[in-house]
């Protein structure tokens, strides 16, 4: 790890091909300061991405990345983090990726709380495929395959996370740039599974919940007395599921990571014969 990394040693020379004014960019720009802000630098650090717009988020960070099927990101950074617990890992999706196809995924490894984030960029919409409904779509949004609306709740993410034993529950929007910085940081800093739902808007096919719906409803619990460690509270708040929250709903403050807690050791890591060079750089270092 390196003190004098800046968050932009995390941008690669891909030029990203996400549409002008997505919310994507915040998204990604404050998970590349709060990695920076950790001491992370892009040797250390693993970002594994699924399938959909934020899939792509792999190819314009500059560190190792995977970019893998559709919903099953969780499970390989799982994998990696247990096989090389010095490595920072990052896995990134969407809400489609995230909590329709890969929904098992995300209760599993939230139960299992492996020290590492999750970031879900969340904009109510299949984006890639051009606007269709997603898990958490409102009952009502019309779309080319739902003209009267899905007809069914959306998904709840931060209660799917506390049903599941959530240790780190949060949520940002990314056109807070400072404030989402600040509560990724706080996941990648939580020891066990940091969780956070970005609030990451579709301009182009989303007319609903856009940057001014998200401005003018967000509650900042910054400006709350929200205290993250009562259980009771932040159940409250979560199971609520009228308002929009910012900030760290809940957090378990005695988390110990499931490779603390099963005794995994940094020298675990078995190095398979003829890996790359900077593959066992990676895991010796
Ligand atoms: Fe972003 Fe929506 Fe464009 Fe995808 S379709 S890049 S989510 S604005
Ligand atoms: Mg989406």
């Amino acid at each position: 790890m390196s003190t004098d990394i800046r968050f932009t040693d995390f941008k690669s020379d891909k030029q990203p091909t996400w549409c002008p004014g997505c919310g994507d960019f915040g998204t990604m720009n404050g998970m590349m300061k709060a990695l920076a802000n950790t001491g992370n630098d892009p040797d250390n650090t693993f970002v594994v991405a699924g399938i959909g717009c934020s899939g792509k988020i792999g190819t314009y960070m500059h560190s190792y990345a995977l970019h893998g099927v559709h919903g099953r990101a969780l499970p390989v950074g799982i994998g990696a983090k247990l096989a090389n617990p010095n490595l920072e890992v990052m896995v990134a999706g969407g809400d489609g990726d995230g909590y329709s196809i890969g929904a098992g995924h995300f209760i599993h490894a939230v139960r299992r709380n492996v020290d590492m984030t999750y970031v879900v960029m969340d904009n109510r919409i299949y984006g890639l495929t051009k606007g269709q409904a997603s898990p958490t779509s409102r009952e009502d949004f019309e779309t080319s395959t739902t003209p009267e609306g899905p007809k069914q709740p959306p998904v709840n993410p931060l209660a799917l996370a506390l049903a599941a034993g959530g240790t780190f529950i949060a949520q940002s929007f990314s056109s807070d740039s400072q404030r989402h910085t600040e509560i990724v940081q706080k996941a990648v800093e939580h020891d066990g599974f940091g969780f956070v739902n970005v609030y990451s808007p579709c301009v182009t096919f989303n007319d609903v919940d856009t940057y001014d719906y998200f401005r003018d409803t967000i509650v900042d619990l910054a400006e709350t007395d929200h205290d993250p460690t009562a259980y009771d509270d932040a159940t409250d708040m979560i199971m609520d599921g009228n308002k929009e929250y910012q900030g760290v709903l809940y957090q378990d403050e005695h988390s110990v990571a499931y490779e603390e807690r099963e005794g995994l050791s940094d020298n675990m890591a078995v190095i398979p014969d003829g890996a790359p060079d900077n593959a066992t750089n990676l895991v010796r270092e």
